[in-house]
């Protein structure tokens, strides 16, 4: 009689090749052979509940990042990693140089909320988030089960002499590739230089635009290189988050793990053997069909334990549990576990470490917060003209002459006024009263600040300047005046008043 479990195919004859390497897979990488030739990765699409979901979520977040670069938070972008100018935006906040200890503080976040999420949950990242693994599982991969089939009409066609059939096909999918990688490189082109600038590289004269279109040819040919030939070695070879991970788990993450202790010892399912049998020779529930392996887009094998090729992409727990289903056992052979989970039976708790972790990045957060909501819109700084002590006025006054430097970090123009506070004298902008800063620019001026000699408390005088916008305080900027120490000040007015 023929049972379900006979459709369980063994016909992916690579694999099964490799099955003695596998015993000492911890000694080589599963795509590269003896030699250290690559082995191509042909991996069997997957299907299931973790792939729908992880689906909507890559939908979602392809989303967000076409259109990141588009979208405008009053006025600013969402995201711009400017290096060239110096521009940063995150979440609409534009941030400046003089912004980098905030920026510095987004950085230790980002990388402190992966730490917590890498002890926690493993490499969710890596599986749900990660752009590489996003655009290559749920877009290129998928064209390419399109163009060329599944993973045995992909080895096929692979080993298959050059016909027009197989031209056709693979210059389609370079093609299609081609295209999308250009896509991303524009993309990744509007996240650094902004949509606004890269919209006249790609209208205008090409000879007004080499550098951006140098950069454009290059993202492209980079994209193309990784997803059409890099793709899992990116992971494996030049991510550092991969080889990270080992120091950031521990036996409570949780990670998509193989139950040995309810799967070993494993064994082939024979036609039509009594589950009896099976117990009988201490054999547990995985039938060691390679369904796991098959569908692993890195090409290990997750029941040889943690790897650092693994990218948590969730294709093994839907592979195995259709065929627990076709065999009539329990799913989550495959599962989200963690190693104290599967070897106690333990729930899934918080550990001190974890603590410790989510408390730095609580405090994190809350820094990051109040440096952002607590900075000004427009930063000015006071730096003395070069070279320039003080000078004395007709009527007895004291000058001193400023270079100032005023950021708008807004993407709208401001005007901007200043006064001396305190009353103490009189703070002149060479050449207006009122400035106007255009929206997200630097501007550079002039000023002249005079003081009475009654005024000066020394040698130099401690001044606060007000930078005002529409009659709002924007900023208090303390600077010093230099003149002549007071009681030098003092006899020299004297001496004018006696003349
Ligand atoms: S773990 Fe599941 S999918 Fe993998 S070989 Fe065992 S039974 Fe098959
Ligand atoms: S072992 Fe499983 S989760 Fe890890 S990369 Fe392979 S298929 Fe994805």
């Amino acid at each position: 009689m023929s049972s379900p479990l006979n459709k369980l195919p063994d016909r992916y004859a690579f694999q099964a090749s490799q099955e003695a390497d596998w015993q000492n897979f911890r000694d080589h990488l599963t795509t590269t052979d003896k030699l250290g030739r690559r082995q191509w990765v042909y991996a069997k699409a997957p299907h299931g509940k973790w792939t729908r979901r992880r689906t909507w979520v890559s939908w979602l977040l392809i989303g967000i990042m076409f259109a990141g670069p588009f979208i405008r938070i009053n006025g600013n972008p969402l995201l711009l990693m400017n290096i060239i100018e110096r521009r940063f935006a995150i979440l609409g906040q534009l941030f400046w140089p003089q912004d980098m200890v905030i920026f510095a503080v987004a950085m230790l976040i980002f990388l402190t909320g992966i730490i917590v999420f890498t002890t926690a949950f493993g490499r969710l990242w890596c599986g749900w988030t990660c752009p590489q693994t996003v655009m290559m599982e749920m877009v290129f991969r998928k064209l390419e089960f399109l163009i060329e089939g599944d993973a045995v009409a992909q080895r096929k066609l692979a080993a298959a002499p050059w016909t027009a059939g197989k031209l056709a096909k693979k210059s389609l999918k370079l093609g299609i590739f081609f295209g999308l990688s250009f896509i991303i490189g524009n993309t990744l082109l509007a996240y650094i230089i902004g949509s606004d600038a890269l919209l006249p590289i790609i209208t205008d004269d090409p000879r007004h635009h080499v550098t951006g279109l140098t950069f454009m040819v290059l993202f492209t040919l980079l994209f193309f290189a990784i997803f059409a030939r890099f793709r899992e070695q990116a992971c494996t070879y030049i991510c550092p988050y991969g080889r990270l991970q080992s120091a950031m788990l521990d036996e409570n993450t949780m990670v998509v793990a193989y139950d040995h202790k309810r799967g070993e010892k494993r064994g082939r399912l024979k036609p039509d053997q009594p589950l009896v049998h099976r117990i009988a020779r201490g054999h547990g529930d995985c039938i060691d069909c390679h369904q796991c392996v098959t569908v692993c887009p890195t090409g290990i094998d997750i029941r040889d334990g943690v790897q650092m090729e693994c990218v948590h992409c969730t294709a093994c727990i839907d592979a195995c549990d259709t065929v627990m289903d076709k065999v009539g056992s329990p799913r989550g052979l495959i599962r989200y576990a963690s190693l104290n989970s599967i070897e106690k039976g333990e729930a899934f708790r918080i550990t001190p470490r974890m603590k410790l972790y989510a408390v730095v990045l609580t405090g994190l957060i809350a820094l990051f917060l109040t440096l952002v909501f607590t900075r000004s819109a427009v930063e000015a700084m006071f730096l003395r003209a070069p070279g320039s002590l003080f000078m004395q006025t007709a009527d007895g006054k004291f000058e001193n002459l400023y270079t100032l430097k005023l950021v708008n970090k807004t993407m709208r123009d401001l005007p901007v006024e200043l006064k001396l506070e305190g009353g103490a004298g009189q703070l002149e902008v060479m050449g207006a009263k009122t400035l106007l800063v255009p929206a997200g620019q630097l501007i550079e001026t002039s000023v002249l600040i005079q003081l009475h000699s009654s005024a000066l408390t020394g040698g130099t005088t401690k001044l606060k300047v007000g930078v005002y916008s529409n009659g709002q305080l924007m900023q208090t900027v303390k600077t010093v005046f230099v003149g002549p120490r007071k009681s030098e000040a003092e006899s020299e007015t004297k001496h004018e008043h006696h003349d």
